[in-house]
């Protein structure tokens, strides 16, 4: 998406650690008509999919899934993050390793929203190493729902978690794929 790499090269800030900051406009202040318009580019990516339910996980994935479920008229569900050990109910839940904070947190989504009959497509804000929505297969799988492919807004290629997905034969689109990035240039992936 164009209009992706644009608003990165624009406004994203590069932190050490491989991070990069948007949040003027996907993390922390929103910029809602862009929003929409990423939400019209992840229906026309899925519109041949039969999507039944958009999976997220809290927090940032939210808003880019709702823009998405209005886009497809769809219901979203978003996966809660707990860190204590103990979890008990009907839920199903999975561990998965945070890239910004270090820290690990159990995802968590009660097992009523998710069924053998639905065709998931799961949405985040980042795919960096993969383990975010590695978490949100598992727990769609385990649902016994097939999911019918992932999108990340911003995908960092060089962290290499949607080629290892893709290898596992996940359909995973970005609508950007930054290459390379340090203090002096962003490089992105041509889709
Ligand atoms: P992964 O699980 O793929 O390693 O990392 C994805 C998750 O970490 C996303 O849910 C996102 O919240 C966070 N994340 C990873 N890289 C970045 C980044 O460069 N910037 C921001 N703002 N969040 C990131």
């Amino acid at each position: 998406m164009k209009k992706m790499e644009e608003k990165i090269l624009a406004e994203g800030v590069i932190l050490s650690g491989g991070v990069l900051k948007v949040g003027s406009f996907l993390n922390q202040q929103i910029d809602t008509v862009f929003m929409r318009e990423m939400g019209e580019e992840i229906a026309r990516l899925f519109k041949d999919e039969e999507v039944t339910k958009i999976l997220t996980i809290e927090a940032s994935g939210i808003p880019i899934a709702v823009s998405a479920g209005f886009a497809m008229n769809l219901p979203v569900v978003y996966a809660k993050k707990n860190k204590s050990s103990n979890i008990s109910g009907d839920v199903y839940t999975t561990v998965v390793q945070s890239f910004t904070h270090g820290n690990k947190n159990n995802v968590i989504v009660n097992k009523e929203f998710i069924s053998p009959d639905d065709r998931i497509l799961i949405v985040d804000d980042f795919l960096a190493h993969g383990s975010a929505l590695t978490g949100l297969i598992e727990i769609a799988e385990m649902g016994g729902a097939t999911v019918v492919g992932c999108v990340a807004a911003i995908e960092k290629g060089f962290q290499l978690g949607g080629d290892r997905l893709r290898e596992k034969g996940y359909r995973i689109e970005s609508l950007a794929i930054i290459e390379e990035m340090d203090d002096t240039q962003i490089v992105f992936r041509k889709q």
